[in-house]
């Protein structure tokens, strides 16, 4: 039961992540702090978000820094992310690695979701909906 619980715990957005996501959303501080008070937010999707974020500007650094041969590495990034949302190593990696898969496409003709692969090969349609467009 106490294991239940503890996986139930769910983050919350510190002042910090609220700063950023607002920039990001385009939401007002005051708002977004009333909501995440309430409860009301998709806080695991807004952290990813800001992860992403905070690691793209990252790595960008990372190579900049590279060239002026102060460099810090892609461990290293990976830690202070880590540290700073106090999430694993794995998580992170989970995250990060989501970050193309979040890019979703949808058959044009019936709606469901299909891959971006898929989409490019049939011209926007899914497997059924390109079968019926053969009109045999
Ligand atoms: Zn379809």
């Amino acid at each position: 039961m106490i294991m239940r619980q503890a996986s139930k715990i769910q983050y919350i957005l510190r002042d910090v992540d609220i700063q950023k996501a607002s920039a990001i959303f385009g939401v007002d501080e005051a708002t977004l702090k009333r909501l995440n008070d309430q409860f009301l937010l998709n806080v695991d999707y807004i952290r990813d978000e800001l992860i992403r974020r905070d690691w793209r500007k990252l790595i960008k650094g990372l190579k900049f820094l590279v060239e002026q041969n102060q460099g810090y590495t892609y461990p290293e990034v990976a830690k202070a992310i880590c540290q700073h949302y106090n999430i694993s190593r794995k998580a992170l990696t989970n995250i990060i690695g989501s970050h193309h898969n979040q890019k979703m496409v949808f058959c044009r003709r019936c709606g469901i979701r299909i891959s971006k692969v898929a989409y490019e090969r049939t011209g926007g349609l899914c497997k059924n909906c390109l079968v019926e467009s053969l009109g045999i």
